[in-house]
């Protein structure tokens, strides 16, 4: 399993922050070493997320596609199936344990794509504690849908109207919460990322995963895999979906950023692979940052906003240092071809983050033999994304349907602001 050095993996991790959170870190670390060998609580955590999000996710066989396509069998790990409809609410759950036992009431998160902000507004209404969800006024503007839901779960959600009002700010705002409330709350961080010890936290609570794969792939293939691919934005999918296989060495894990429109600098989300991210300290933490030569956070994109990151997880700046995670990337064309292959081939609608594990593991798979297996983690499902999935498509005869609908998604979500 993973296990930092002090909060460190190699040369990356750590904990960068202001004085003020430390004791909060502290304490938090101090639970999580109390818990984590602690076989009961893991059982604890385990029936938590059987009983409220349907673990174990299944181990789907693409049997129509793996002979399309002529190479490996492809599996899919199917967190999609996941209660909000991805593998986030596995740490947040993991999260909400940890609260409780360290008696705090009030939960605070930031969130972009309103994901994350949406699992922790779930964690707090199933748990019974307060939630505040701070993201950026131009987010809110966009993932109204998310925003609706939050507010009906009881979160109160706060619009950042500083800077350029997206993440970052939110982010700004979240720590400033925080720094004047850590007696009673718990920061809820969304992947394997931040100061330690969030990185090997979240990794903790999310292998558990790659715990049920290993398991599935002896029942169902008969044998470990001869890969696993996932996609990364944070890392917390991916590692999740490696973690328990990284002591055996005929199972290679891959890991696929967002490749965007290009290689050009602002136009992906690239922190592994050569020539890409360089080592510098933000947000809390040590890690690969996408920069500029003054050492300037740089620009991204992603056609997924999940991906759309500039660091990249501690743990697998490491992994990919030492060899062990192989990096990959695929472009933003790519992963709109693999979306519609699953779609058309195996009825299922994966998200765009996960489309890009898809579009590598496709990738992958040609070159495999037909005795190989490759797993993919499916890290989330498309269907509850039909705004921008359909952005992702552009087709004229849709822009009137698009343009129609969000606008009665705008008034529908404006009309629960006043009750809320
Ligand atoms: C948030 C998200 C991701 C990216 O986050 P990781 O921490 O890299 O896993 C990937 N897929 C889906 C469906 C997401 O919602």
């Amino acid at each position: 399993m993973i296990r930092s050095e002090n909060g460190y993996f190699g040369e990356f991790g750590g904990r960068y922050v202001p004085e003020i959170l430390l004791p909060a870190l502290t304490e938090l670390e101090t639970m999580f070493n109390e818990l984590r060998d602690d076989p009961s609580f893991w059982q604890e955590y385990l029936t938590l997320t059987q009983e409220f999000s349907g673990r174990p996710t299944p181990l789907t066989p693409l049997r129509r596609l793996s002979k399309e396509l002529g190479g490996a069998q492809i599996w899919l790990k199917r967190e999609d199936l996941n209660h909000s409809g991805a593998h986030k609410v596995n740490n947040v759950l993991g999260q909400g344990l940890l609260v409780q036992r360290m008696g705090k009431k009030r939960v605070i998160a930031e969130t972009g794509a309103g994901q994350h902000g949406l699992a922790t507004a779930i964690m707090a209404a199933r748990l019974g504690l307060d939630a505040t969800i701070y993201m950026g006024a131009d987010d809110i503007e966009r993932q109204y849908s998310n925003v609706f839901w939050m507010r009906q779960l009881g979160a109160e959600v706060v619009g950042v109207e500083t800077g350029a009002r997206t993440l970052k700010e939110a982010l700004d705002e979240a720590l400033r919460d925080w720094a004047a409330s850590v007696e009673t709350t718990h920061y809820v961080l969304g992947t394997v990322c931040g100061p330690a010890p969030f990185p090997e936290l979240v990794a903790y609570f999310q292998s558990v995963i790659s715990q049920e794969m290993k398991q599935q792939a002896m029942a169902q293939i008969g044998r470990l895999p001869d890969e696993v691919v996932a996609c990364v934005g944070g890392g917390s999918n991916a590692i999740g979906a490696f973690a328990a296989f990284l002591d055996d060495p005929e199972v290679a894990l891959v890991g696929v950023e967002a490749g965007g429109i290009s290689l050009k600098d602002g136009e992906h989300s690239i922190r592994m692979l050569p020539n890409t991210g360089e080592t510098g300290i933000a947000q809390g933490y040590k890690t690969l940052f996408l920069q500029n030569e003054d050492g300037q956070l740089g620009d991204t994109h992603s056609i997924a906003a999940g991906l759309d990151y500039v660091g990249v997880s501690p743990i697998l700046a490491h992994l990919s240092q030492t060899g062990r995670v192989t990096p990959d990337m695929a472009l933003d064309t790519e992963v709109t071809e693999a979306f519609k292959l699953l779609m058309k081939t195996e009825g299922i609608i994966p998200a765009l983050e996960s489309s890009h594990a898809l579009a590598g593991g496709f990738k992958r798979a040609k070159t495999m033999r037909p005795d190989q297996h490759i797993v993919i983690n499916l890290s989330g499902r498309g269907d509850k994304d039909i705004f921008n999935i359909a952005r992702a498509f552009p087709q004229p005869e849709w822009s009137d349907f698009l343009q129609r609908e969000s606008e009665r998604a705008k008034e529908l979500f404006d009309a629960t602001k006043e009750g809320n």
